[in-house]
């Protein structure tokens, strides 16, 4: 037992020396001065204070390029820098906004070691994508990165705020906070689960992310999920152009890849479509409960091993030639076949008040504009799945909602109806929203009974709309695509349209419209399609 004891010790003495061994290597090129400075009041989680002398300390062995300083919290001195916690290390505070409320202890070893060495090098070695993505932030973001000794996957979030804070000191200030030393801020936060990353006190990431996506989510200011990489490319040469990113595009998009066909898929807003903005589906099969965008996130990265996709680019003109010509807001594309996945737009209400007010208190979508009126008083508008799912989706976060239908009976899915009727919300039927008041934000409706012809006034917050969508044609009908009398996308079972090489899927076609419908669509319509290129019917009835 003794000798094991013996052996143990000496195998983790062995192991000390190769781990320093291997920082003084990394360490030895460093050319630039990293100043430190370890703001502490005594009495005051001396524990963590002197944790982080002692790794400063040992540090400096290893480099002579760190400078330590160390004053009490009180210091005037400290006082310029704002420090309210003991204890605050500072990394190069002239030049950077970096600072750690805490000790780097435990997993956050790594993440000190890091930061030591991207200082003293000046460099970061971010990748060229997360380079993009930081250049385009052109406002303040000030990081906090709630992280625990015992966290091993901590370290990978608070290294991607280091990058971030190192590349631009101009704009973006970074605290790393340990929950341990810090159990207050924690709490006011809830930082329960860590790592968690606030950017100007919004909470931005929850779990650690790849370095793209941490700079996605700091530019965008919310926790992105998938990365798409841009392209710089002005000519795109492809077998099929997909336009629209719902699920019936994203569908074709795997299915004309794996049929062998280069793929593109092109969509000008969020990518999924309305589902995007669906609280939560409970009809995808597989998925027994799945919020929207989650579903969305699944299938875009799913659709990228496959297809490249454009998002934030609108196809302005299609010109049916061989090969056809696509031209976007930001190139042009030449394929073999065009599918016009573009889906449908939500329905407004055209009553008055209803333009000047939109989005201040009149919004198309719950799952977006919800959260602002938890507390508050809103009326949902419609009868249908989305009205009544959304009036549910509202109740549960706290807004206080009620269901207005202009008919005697909803026209949403049994199930849905009954869940409604469970949960107290009110419903009123037989009432139409005649029109919508207020000075800079909704105040009031105006509603008619239709069966008693009595008009009465209703105070609201807001009014949430969802009363169908109209399927998006304008392009299908620029081209020439033939239209339906119902105003959808004219197309024979193969999914094709009039014009030879283009066709169409998804909600533009009509039908049930419904997820795995649009996405059943989708796949029906890349396997026609790779079976008419493969064997064009246009060129047989030539
Ligand atoms: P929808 O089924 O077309 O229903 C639209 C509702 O809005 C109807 O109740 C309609 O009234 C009402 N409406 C239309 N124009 C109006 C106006 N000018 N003023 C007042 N009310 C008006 O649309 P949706 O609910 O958005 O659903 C669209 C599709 O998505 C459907 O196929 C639906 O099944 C599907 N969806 C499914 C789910 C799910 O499965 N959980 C969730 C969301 C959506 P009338 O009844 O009088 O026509």
């Amino acid at each position: 037992m003794a000798d094991h004891n013996h052996s143990e010790h000496i195998h983790d003495h062995e192991q000390e020396l190769q781990a320093q061994a291997e920082l003084i290597r990394l360490f030895e090129g460093i050319t630039n001065k990293i100043p430190l400075i370890l703001l502490a009041n005594p009495g005051k989680n001396d524990l963590f204070s002197q944790a982080a002398r002692k790794l400063i300390r040992s540090v400096r062995e290893l480099t002579d390029k760190i400078t330590f300083l160390e004053f009490d919290l009180n210091h005037k001195k400290a006082k310029k820098w704002n420090a309210e916690y003991s204890p605050t290390l500072l990394f190069d505070p002239e030049r950077y906004s970096i600072r750690w409320l805490g000790a780097p202890m435990g997993e956050e070893g790594r993440t000190f070691v890091e930061a030591i060495s991207m200082l003293g090098y000046g460099r970061t070695d971010l990748n060229e994508e997360s380079k993009k993505i930081l250049q385009k932030i052109d406002s303040r973001r000030h990081i906090k990165v709630f992280v625990s000794p015992t966290c091993p996957y901590c370290p990978q979030q608070a290294v991607n705020g280091l990058k971030a804070a190192i590349e631009r000191p101009d704009l973006i200030s970074l605290e790393i906070i340990d929950v341990q030393a810090n159990p207050e801020l924690a709490e006011r936060y809830s930082a329960q689960s860590v790592p968690q990353v606030y950017a100007n006190e919004k909470l931005i990431a929850v779990g650690a992310q790849q370095e793209e996506l941490f700079m996605l989510s700091l530019e965008k200011m919310e926790q992105q999920t998938v990365f798409i990489p841009e392209s710089d490319a002005s000519e795109v040469e492809t077998d099929l152009v997909i336009i629209g990113g719902g699920p019936a595009g994203l569908t074709a998009g795997i299915y004309a890849a794996r049929s062998g066909l280069r793929a593109v898929v092109i969509e000008k807003d969020a990518l999924g479509g309305q589902v995007a903005n669906t609280p939560v589906v409970e009809n995808y099969p597989g998925l027994t409960q799945v919020g929207g965008k989650a579903l969305v996130d699944l299938m875009v990265s799913h659709a990228l091993e496959y297809a490249k996709i454009f998002p934030g680019e609108e196809v302005m003109d299609i010109s049916t030639d061989d090969p056809i010509e696509i031209v976007t807001t930001r190139r042009r594309f030449s394929a073999k076949a065009v599918l016009l996945a573009t889906g449908a737009r939500h329905r407004t209400l055209d009553v008055l008040g209803e333009t000047r007010l939109s989005g201040h208190g009149v919004t198309y979508c719950s799952t977006c504009d919800g959260p602002l009126f938890k507390g508050k008083k809103v009326i949902m508008v419609g009868g249908g799945d989305s009205a009544v799912t959304e009036a549910l989706h509202l109740n549960n976060i706290g807004v206080e909602v009620t269901l207005v239908h202009r008919r005697d009976q909803l026209r949403a899915q049994e199930h849905l109806i009954k869940r409604i009727m469970d949960s107290g919300i009110s419903v009123v039927l037989n009432t139409e929203v005649k029109e919508i008041r207020g000075n800079k934000q909704v105040e009031e409706v105006e509603l008619l009974n239709n069966v008693t012809n009595k008009t009465y006034t209703l105070n609201v917050d807001g009014i949430f709309i969802a009363v169908g969508y109209m399927p998006a044609v304008e392009l299908a009908k620029k081209i020439g695509v033939e239209i339906t009398p119902e105003g959808f996308i004219k197309h024979d079972s193969r999914h094709r349209t009039n014009i030879p090489g283009i066709y169409s899927a998804g909600d533009v076609e009509g039908g049930f419209k419904q997820i795995v419908t649009a996405a059943g669509q989708g796949s029906e319509a890349a396997l026609a399609i790779f079976e008419d290129l493969m064997n064009p019917y246009w060129k047989k009835e030539d």
